[in-house]
């Protein structure tokens, strides 16, 4: 039986934080990765080619899929069971089915029960929205963010004015994902913005990544979620490199954040 050692899993791990998933999420899918490419090096393949055939079999955008329905999974299901149980014990009718807790964090080592059948929720493969993935791989957004949605004073104009997006602090580089299947309606230099990014999504959903400092895709390209379109930078009116992220659901702004609680 093969055990993947310390530094293989690290390798793993790394492709999980670059899709931008929660932790506990990674613990999760880390060890069915690891177990996945234990039994393909049990089948006599070498580490790098069990490492490129499993992780080919879950590109990102399957990944940020597994999360979005881990969300539906973890928040709205325990709340219809909990409807449920109390419309049960209303009509006096003793209710009981164990709760199904989402798994634990933490790193977990590679288990070795390789016969286990995978841990894989359906995945709707259809195009995902409302927009909810981060623009930063490996950070949620809401542990990056130097300025939330809303009323603020506008650090460099220093008026009050309706921040229509939130600031997510990164290097200029760092690359800048798509955070839903969509087509491209700008990218180019827009006043203020800076050089600009605008995805058209479904449902009427546009998100817009501003001060970037360069763009990696063109207008009419179909983009995917989780594929590079751009690098963070400082364009426009920025006081240094961040990523300013918007939401707009026909043609106003929402709370990026807001969207995650749906
Ligand atoms: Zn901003």
């Amino acid at each position: 039986m093969i055990i993947l050692n310390e530094k293989q899993v690290a390798t793993v791990q790394a492709h999980l934080a670059s899709a931008g998933l929660s932790a506990a999420l990674s613990a999760e899918l880390l060890d069915h990765l690891c177990c996945a490419i234990e039994a393909r090096m049990g089948e006599g393949s070498d580490f790098p080619t069990a490492v490129h055939t499993t992780l080919k079999s879950w590109p990102i955008r399957h990944l940020r899929g597994i999360q979005k329905d881990i969300r539906f999974t973890t928040k709205i299901k325990p709340m219809l069971f909990r409807m449920a149980t109390a419309a049960a014990i209303a009509a006096g009718i003793l209710f009981m089915f164990p709760i199904k807790t989402p798994a634990p964090s933490g790193v977990t080592a590679c288990s070795t029960q390789h016969e286990a059948a995978p841990f894989l929720p359906q995945v709707n493969e259809r195009m995902i929205d409302p927009p909810t993935a981060s623009p930063i791989a490996g950070f949620e957004m809401k542990d990056i963010m130097t300025s939330g949605y809303g009323m603020r004073t506008h650090p460099i104009l220093k008026e009050r004015q309706h921040h229509r997006g939130i600031d997510l602090r990164a290097k200029t580089g760092t690359p800048v994902l798509a955070t839903a299947d969509g087509k491209v309606i700008f990218a180019g230099s827009d006043g203020k913005y800076g050089i600009t990014v605008r995805i058209l999504h479904e449902d009427g959903y546009v998100t817009v990544f501003a001060h970037l400092s360069e763009h990696t895709v063109e207008r009419g390209d179909h983009v995917i979620l989780g594929e590079k379109i751009a690098a963070v930078g400082s364009t426009g009116v920025a006081m240094g490199p961040h990523l300013h992220y918007e939401v707009l659901k026909d043609d106003k702004p929402v709370d990026p954040l807001a969207l995650l609680e749906r």
